[in-house]
């Protein structure tokens, strides 16, 4: 029986993952790999919606594949590619657009949020359809899986129902694909401000522990991680949300439970536990950090390993589009 196909996306917007994109995506993605057909992509359309600077945007586009690799996307095993790379993303892009009602896109929570940030004279029109061209990132495979973090639910849900609308109205061409959400740990928050996620178009890095930053960095933000007035190591995301982030950090790295932390702290203050917190991230992070170098050194290599994913994802999605663009009427080409 041929294995169940599972695809994800991740932005390049900065050179850098974060510990959210790990600990909420990338990590499944590579569990995924054994049973499942998998396909992953970095999104470098989506940054666009960040207004990126183009050297910026070629380097932190190569170092999110051999970010990728060096976390354990092996090139062999699954078909790792640049989303630009394969112009089928847009051309269904567009008619999930045209699918898509104002209203339904309006009440995106992640565009909300965005552009609540950056004002809406800052706000590119991208943002707003940003959803709809990840419907067809998604809907182009015909995944089964799309293994995400807890603040994709919404998208997901979109690109669900765009299946199921273009299936009824036109032709049953989508399958209808399920988010693969972790139920503990989906979720990281920024250090500084722990009620919002940890996200890479954060106005400062102060509060992202960065996979690529020295374990010097990484370790000071930790110890200076917002937190309440108590002394207690407890999980209360309400009234604790800044030792709860560490303590969830924590035992999904260590593979300790919560409780278990919870017993090994009691009494011990904030200084200890930061610092413990910084030690198992710092030990995680480092041989990613050396690996990611490594992989960089030889971007020919990395080239050559990205033309070979986008054959292999430009056949699959061209026949998408091509099934999708008869049933909607339109004429090929001939
Ligand atoms: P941006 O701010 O540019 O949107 P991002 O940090 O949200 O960047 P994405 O590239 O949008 O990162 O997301 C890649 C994957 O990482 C997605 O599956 C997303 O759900 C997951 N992810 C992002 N932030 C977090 C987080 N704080 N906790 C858990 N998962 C996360
Ligand atoms: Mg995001």
């Amino acid at each position: 029986m041929s294995k169940a196909r599972a695809l994800s996306g991740i932005q390049p917007t900065s050179g850098s993952f974060h510990l959210g994109n790990y600990l909420g995506a990338v990590r499944q993605w590579v569990e995924l790999q054994d049973s499942h057909d998998t396909y992953y992509c970095v999104v470098d359309l989506h940054s666009l919606t960040s207004g990126v600077d183009p050297v910026k945007l070629r380097e932190s586009t190569l170092a999110s594949v051999a970010q990728l690799i060096a976390l354990g996307i092996d090139p062999e095993k699954s078909t790792l590619f640049i989303q630009s790379h394969v112009h089928a993303h847009n051309q269904l892009g567009w008619v999930m657009e045209c699918l898509t009602g104002f209203g339904e896109a309006s009440r995106m929570t992640q565009f909300k949020d965005k552009s609540a940030k950056s004002g809406s004279d800052r706000t590119v029109v991208g943002l707003f359809t940003y959803p709809m061209l990840m419907a067809a990132d998604i809907l182009l495979y015909q995944p089964q899986y799309v293994p995400v973090g807890e603040d994709q639910r919404q998208h997901i849900e979109l690109a669900r129902d765009l299946a199921i609308r273009f299936n009824s109205s036109y032709k049953d061409i989508f399958k209808v694909p399920e988010g693969y959400i972790l139920k503990a740990g989906a979720k990281i928050y920024d250090l500084q401000d722990p009620t919002s996620k940890m996200s890479k178009s954060a106005e400062s890095a102060s509060g992202l522990i960065e996979l690529l930053d020295s374990s010097t960095a990484n370790t000071k933000k930790i110890k200076s991680a917002t937190t309440d007035a108590g002394r207690e190591v407890k999980f209360d995301s309400a009234n604790k949300p800044g030792i709860s982030n560490l303590l969830t950090i924590h035992s999904a790295l260590s593979g300790r439970s919560i409780a278990e932390l919870e017993v090994e702290f009691d009494g011990k203050g904030y200084g200890d536990f930061k610092g413990a917190v910084a030690e198992v991230v710092t030990s995680h992070l480092d041989p990613i950090r050396e690996r990611t170098n490594e992989l960089l050194q030889d971007k020919g290599e990395l080239t050559r390993l990205l033309k070979i994913g986008a054959e292999k994802a430009a056949a699959v999605a061209d026949e998408t589009v091509r099934l999708a663009y008869d049933a909607l009427g339109l004429i090929p080409r001939g």
